[in-house]
């Protein structure tokens, strides 16, 4: 972790202020972005800083942005210039960028230029470089830069989790497969995984907390365990941690169609501790589009694993991430993408306007549709799926679900959270039932959500 010379100048220069240093980490986008500005909280408080929510009482701010759609970048800049008053009142403060968006060359050139009190920017994946960079600019320097995308981070790092009960753990860092519209593999470098004793004692600890939900991050899991010294699959990662006992579940994204196996269906269907469900994103319904994708795989391949599945168990869950407007995505296309959806009948769909990301190879193709035309196709796909979900999660009515209560509404008394196949749930409860695993009967079916009693 910290070098002693590091951590005791850090100390020397804290030791100067006339109150608590605090430091105020906002994590934007992906699971696996969050789960990184956990560990950047966890040095943080590590170095002697009192962790805040207050941007206006920090002495360090650090924005941990995604770099996945134009548009959160806007924002993240947008705030960014908020911070430049800030810092005119208090010269002390340091303000960061890091995240997959800091590792993009245009947006590191535009905070040199346009941003000059970012005094440090660290790439995806460059925790560990944190304390020394701070230290460089508390001796003076005016703006340092990291970029580290390669290894896996330090196991030792601290970690300051945002949830009592759930918990995120990546197995896997990167991507390989250079979808032609994201920008991933180019910001998060190429797939390396952890080893399966880590993930395992990290999991083994979390359960012995109390956490109760573990959810398992990487861009393709399905292709865990390549590269190790002693290869090992995704489901049999999955086994051995399903092994570990204690009340609490599995659950994991994201998988890649084009590696996700009959295999990793069993593995679902006969684990205690994972849902039957799965998170396939499939992007678009039509075989052009998935080609121009990149994507390396048929919706004819795609739909074997689903019949699979469901000839298992008729009740099996799925979710999926669909992009609309795609530069080459035709009315017809999107047509298939109505279709698919119907016959898949997903719990849930994440659902993104296709964004340009500059050195993507689909950012130089240019749209056949006009953005009224793709906002007209987002309405029609949203109003599809919400009458398929209503109807599909009709599937519960009457039966008795595992739910993880994660929040109170205090004005409707209402705890939501999300049952052990993955589908949001709403229940009359107590503030106390926050983080705890209850039963519940489900009596109707509303906004996406299951809802019912608990018994
Ligand atoms: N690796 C995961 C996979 O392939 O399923 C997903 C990671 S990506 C950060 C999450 C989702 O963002 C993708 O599934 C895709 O739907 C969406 N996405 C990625 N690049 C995008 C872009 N340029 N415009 C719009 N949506 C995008
Ligand atoms: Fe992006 Fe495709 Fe990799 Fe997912 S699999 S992170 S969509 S390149």
């Amino acid at each position: 972790m910290t070098d002693t010379a590091t951590r005791e100048g850090i100390r020397a220069v804290l030791e100067t202020f006339p109150h608590t240093p605090k430091a105020h980490v906002q994590s934007f986008g992906c699971q696996l972005n969050f789960c990184d500005g956990e560990k950047y909280q966890g040095i943080l408080r590590d170095l002697g800083f009192e962790l805040t929510d207050s941007r206006e009482e920090a002495d360090v701010i650090l924005y941990n942005a995604c770099a996945v759609r134009a548009h959160a970048e806007s924002r993240v800049l947008g705030w960014l210039g908020a911070l430049k008053s800030l810092k005119e009142r208090n010269p002390r403060l340091v303000i960061g960028l890091c995240g997959c968006m800091a590792e993009e060359q245009s947006v590191r050139e535009l905070l040199r230029k346009s941003y000059p009190y970012v005094s440090m920017v660290l790439g995806a994946g460059a925790m560990e470089r944190l304390p020394g960079a701070l230290l460089e600019v508390y001796r003076g320097q005016k703006h340092t830069e990291a970029l580290a995308f390669a290894g896996l981070p330090d196991e030792t790092l601290p970690t300051v989790r945002m949830s009592r009960f759930l918990a995120s753990v990546p197995v896997m860092y990167g991507c390989n497969n250079f979808c032609t519209y994201c920008i991933v593999p180019y910001v998060r470098g190429r797939e390396r995984s952890r080893s399966p004793e880590a993930i395992e004692q990290e999991v083994r600890g979390l359960i012995a907390q109390g956490y109760r939900e573990i959810l398992l991050l990487g861009q393709n899991v399905n292709s865990y365990g390549r590269g190790l010294e002693t290869e090992i699959s995704f489901p049999t990662l999955l086994r051995r941690l399903d092994r570990i006992p204690g009340d609490y579940f599995i659950r994991f994204m994201s998988s890649h169609p084009k590696d996700a196996t009959p295999e990793l269906i069993d593995t679902i269907m006969q684990s205690e501790h994972i849902g039957r469900h799965l998170h396939l994103p499939v992007q678009s319904g039509s075989d052009a589009v998935l080609r121009a994708m990149n994507r390396h795989y048929t919706v004819e391949k795609y739909l074997a694993l689903i019949d699979y599945a469901r000839a298992l168990d008729p009740d099996f869950s799925f979710s999926s991430d669909l992009i609309v407007g795609f530069p080459t995505e035709t009315e017809a296309d999107f047509q298939q993408t109505l279709a698919l959806i119907r016959r898949v009948k997903y719990d849930n769909l994440y659902t993104f306007i296709y964004s340009p990301r500059e050195g993507t190879p689909a950012a130089e193709t240019e749209n056949v549709s006009t953005e009224a035309e793709i906002a007209d196709r987002m309405a029609r796909l949203l109003e599809t799926q919400r009458a398929l979900s209503e109807q599909f999660n009709a599937r519960f009515l009457g039966r008795t679900c595992r739910m993880l209560a994660e929040k109170y509404n205090e004005v409707t008394g209402i705890l939501t959270g999300k049952t052990r196949e993955g589908l949001n749930a709403a229940v009359p409860g107590r503030a106390e039932q926050v983080g705890q695993m209850l039963d519940i009967r489900i009596t109707g079916v509303k906004n996406w959500a299951l809802t019912g009693e608990a018994v």
